[in-house]
C-alpha cells in the first residue's frame, strides 16, 4: 500500500488538550494508521467575545499531548489562512439540530462549526473523523453534515471523559477557580439524579426538582437542563426509537459548561 493509501483518522479540537480529547486520539489511533489532530480556536463558533479572547491557548505543550495519545501530525493553521482571508461562515438551517438548545442560546454557533469543520475536512481529507459525546449536539450537526455533504466519510462518536470527581471534563473547566470546580459538580449531580429517577419512570419530577435545584444555587447559573431526543434535538415525548439524553448548559464563575448523560445508563 502506498502512503497516500493509508487510512487517516481525524480529531480535530480548539486545543487545551486534556484527558478527553487523548480519548479521541488514542481511538482513531485504534483505528487507522495515520492520525492527524487540528488545533484551532474557531472565531466564527464563538457568539461571546469574551469567551473567544479568554479561551485558553497552549500550543507547545498540546502537540507534545498530541502527540503522546498517538497523533503523527498537527495541523494548527490560523484561522485566516484556513478560511482564505476573513474567517466567516454561511449560515445554516437544519432545524432544532442547528436552532434548538445550543443553537438558541450561542445563535450562529453551529454555523461556524459547520464553515470550521468543512474547511478542516478539505484540507486533511480524512477517511473518518472522531467527535465527543461531550458536544452532544455538535455530534448531530456534524453527522449530518457528512450524511449531506461527505459521503463515505465514517464519523466515530468518543464517549465524554470525566474527572474522578464526575465533572465533565473541559478546557473551559482551566478557567475556574478550586471553588469553582467544586460548584461545577452540582451539573453531573443534577444529571445522575434524572438519569437514576429513569429507574423508577419519575424522569419530569427529577427534572423538575433538578431544575429548582440548579436554580437556588447561588453558584449556578442555569441555562437549560432537559430531556431530548439526541437524534433531533425535540424534547423526548417517550418514543421507543428515541435516543434519550438528559443535558445541561449552566455558567459558574461566569465560565459556561455543557454536560449530557444518556438516560438509560
Ligand atoms: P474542543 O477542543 O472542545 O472543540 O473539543 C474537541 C473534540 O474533543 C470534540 O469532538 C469534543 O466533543 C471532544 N471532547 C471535549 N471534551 C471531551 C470530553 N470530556 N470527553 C470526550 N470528548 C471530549
Amino acid at each position: 500500500m502506498g502512503w497516500h493509501e493509508k487510512a487517516t483518522g481525524f480529531v480535530p479540537t480548539m486545543g487545551a488538550l486534556h484527558e478527553g480529547h487523548a480519548s479521541l486520539i488514542r481511538l482513531a489511533k485504534s483505528q487507522s494508521e495515520l492520525v492527524v489532530a487540528s488545533i484551532l480556536v474557531n472565531p466564527t463558533q464563538f457568539n461571546d467575545t469574551r469567551d473567544f479572547e479568554t479561551y485558553p491557548r497552549t500550543l507547545e505543550g498540546d502537540v507534545a499531548k498530541a502527540q503522546a495519545a498517538g497523533a503523527d501530525a498537527v495541523f494548527a493553521p490560523s484561522a485566516d489562512a484556513l478560511y482564505g482571508g476573513k474567517p466567516e461562515a454561511a449560515p445554516v438551517h437544519w432545524g432544532p439540530l442547528t436552532h434548538a438548545y445550543e443553537g438558541a442560546r450561542r445563535p450562529g454557533h453551529f454555523d461556524g462549526v459547520v464553515a470550521v469543520v468543512e474547511l478542516l475536512f478539505r484540507a486533511v481529507k480524512p477517511s473518518f473523523a472522531v467527535f465527543g459525546e461531550k458536544d452532544l449536539q455538535q455530534v448531530g450537526v456534524i453527522e449530518k453534515l457528512a450524511t449531506e455533504r461527505h459521503p463515505g466519510l465514517r464519523i466515530v462518536v468518543a464517549p465524554l471523559v470525566r474527572e474522578p470527581s464526575g465533572l465533565a471534563m473541559s478546557s473551559r473547566n482551566a478557567r475556574l477557580s478550586a471553588q469553582g470546580t467544586n460548584s461545577a459538580l452540582a451539573l453531573h449531580q443534577a444529571l445522575w439524579a434524572v438519569q437514576h429517577a429513569a429507574k423508577d419512570g419519575e424522569v419530569s419530577k427529577a427534572v423538575q426538582a433538578q431544575r429548582e435545584a440548579l436554580t437556588t444555587n447561588l453558584a449556578v447559573t442555569l441555562e437549560y437542563l432537559d430531556v431530548l431526543d439526541a437524534r433531533t434535538f425535540t424534547p423526548w415525548n417517550g418514543g421507543q426509537e428515541a435516543r434519550p439524553y438528559v443535558v445541561v448548559a449552566a455558567e459558574v464563575e461566569g465560565v459556561r459548561l455543557i454536560d449530557n448523560m444518556p438516560l438509560m445508563a
